[in-house]
C-alpha cells in the first residue's frame, strides 16, 4: 500500500491520503479537477504511513499548519476492517 499527501498552497491545508483512495488516484487526484494543479501538489508515493507522516509533518511546518487526514481512507488507521 502506498501513501500520499496533497498540500493547498493558496489556502493552507495537508491531507494525507491512502494511494488507493479515489480522492488520491495514487497520486493523480479526481481527474475532472485540473484546477488542482494550480492550488496544490500531490506527494508521494511512501511504502509507509510513518514515511508519509514525516514528510507531510515537514511540509506542514513550512505552510504553518498541521497535518490532516482524509476522513474517506483514513490512512493513520490500518485495521480498518
Ligand atoms: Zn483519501
Amino acid at each position: 500500500m502506498n501513501y500520499y499527501f496533497y498540500a493547498y498552497f493558496r489556502n493552507p491545508k495537508v491531507t494525507l491520503h491512502v494511494g488507493s483512495c479515489r480522492f488520491c488516484n495514487n497520486g493523480k487526484g479526481m481527474q475532472s479537477k485540473k484546477l488542482g494543479y494550480l492550488t496544490g501538489r500531490w506527494r508521494g508515493g511512501y511504502p509507509n504511513f510513518e514515511l508519509a507522516l514525516e514528510a507531510a509533518q515537514g511540509v506542514s511546518q513550512g505552510l504553518g499548519v498541521e497535518p490532516a487526514y482524509c476522513q474517506r481512507c483514513i490512512p493513520g488507521q490500518k485495521e480498518l476492517n
